[in-house]
């Protein structure tokens, strides 16, 4: 009776699970094909950057109807009017910061989550800021749905940066503005980096890295990027 209860129970479970499983192994290869084209293709070479990008699954912070491009390259729009990076220039970004583990890092621009979601697989100190409300409230739930909970998320103007939790060894900038919010290198460590798409906030921005040396900050540039703007105080400060 048992055994016959078993076998009735697995003919009715295993075709319900194939469908999502092909899904599953879909997303997998899309995510494979991403890592070797679109970012060790060009010049992301961070053995542990490429391993977190390739597990992270990004098609679980965007919409339902954008999950089959989910590994494109270029940005997707999430709620808002907001987006979501390009892959190559989250895993660019991360890159750059040289972040380890148990390090402090803050970021600025919540959005899906994404990003902060794989900085996380590399460090358990992640805080990040989201102005609107909506999708900051959003992105805490999934971060925490995912098994991403060490992200402590919250809403607020990001321009003032997060005292509490400072100083942070790194900080990154998710959206563009035309200065560098002085709290943001002020809660930066010495020796610290943040890196923020700096520039004209309606066209193109430079992303631009900051280096804390000895209490100066050393500017260097990048390259040339496309991020939503900086709204709030930055703004104001025009
Ligand atoms: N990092 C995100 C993408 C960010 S898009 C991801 O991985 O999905 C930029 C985000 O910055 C938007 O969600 C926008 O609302 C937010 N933003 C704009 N101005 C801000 C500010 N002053 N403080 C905090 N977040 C801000």
């Amino acid at each position: 009776m048992k055994i016959r209860f078993i076998i009735l129970a697995l003919l009715l479970v295993i075709p319900s699970l194939s469908p999502l499983n092909a899904a599953e192994d879909k997303f997998a290869s899309a995510r494979k094909k991403m890592v070797e084209g679109d970012l060790k293709g060009r010049d992301i070479t961070d053995q542990n950057v490429l391993e977190i990008m390739g597990r992270v699954e990004r098609h679980r912070f965007v919409d339902k109807h954008l999950q089959s491009i989910a590994y494109a390259d270029h940005p997707l729009p999430i709620d808002e009017g907001q987006t979501i990076s390009q892959p190559y220039i989250v895993a660019l970004m991360t890159q750059i910061l040289k972040l380890k583990s148990g390090e402090k890092v803050l970021e600025i621009g919540t959005g899906s989550g994404y990003q902060a979601a794989v900085l996380s697989e590399i460090t358990d100190s992640v805080y990040s800021i989201e102005i609107r409300k909506n999708l900051a409230e959003k992105a805490e739930t999934r971060l925490k749905e995912l098994g991403y909970g060490n992200v402590k998320v919250k809403a607020a103007d990001g321009y003032f940066g997060w005292e509490e939790y400072a100083p942070f060894d790194a900080v990154i900038v998710t959206c563009a503005a035309n200065h560098i919010p002085p709290p943001l290198t002020k809660q930066l460590k010495e020796g610290g980096k943040l890196i923020i798409p700096l520039g004209s906030t309606t066209y193109y921005q430079t992303l631009t890295l900051i280096t804390k040396i000895k209490g100066e900050l050393d500017v260097q540039h990048i390259s040339g990027v496309a991020f939503v703007p900086m709204v709030g105080e930055a703004e104001r400060k025009k």
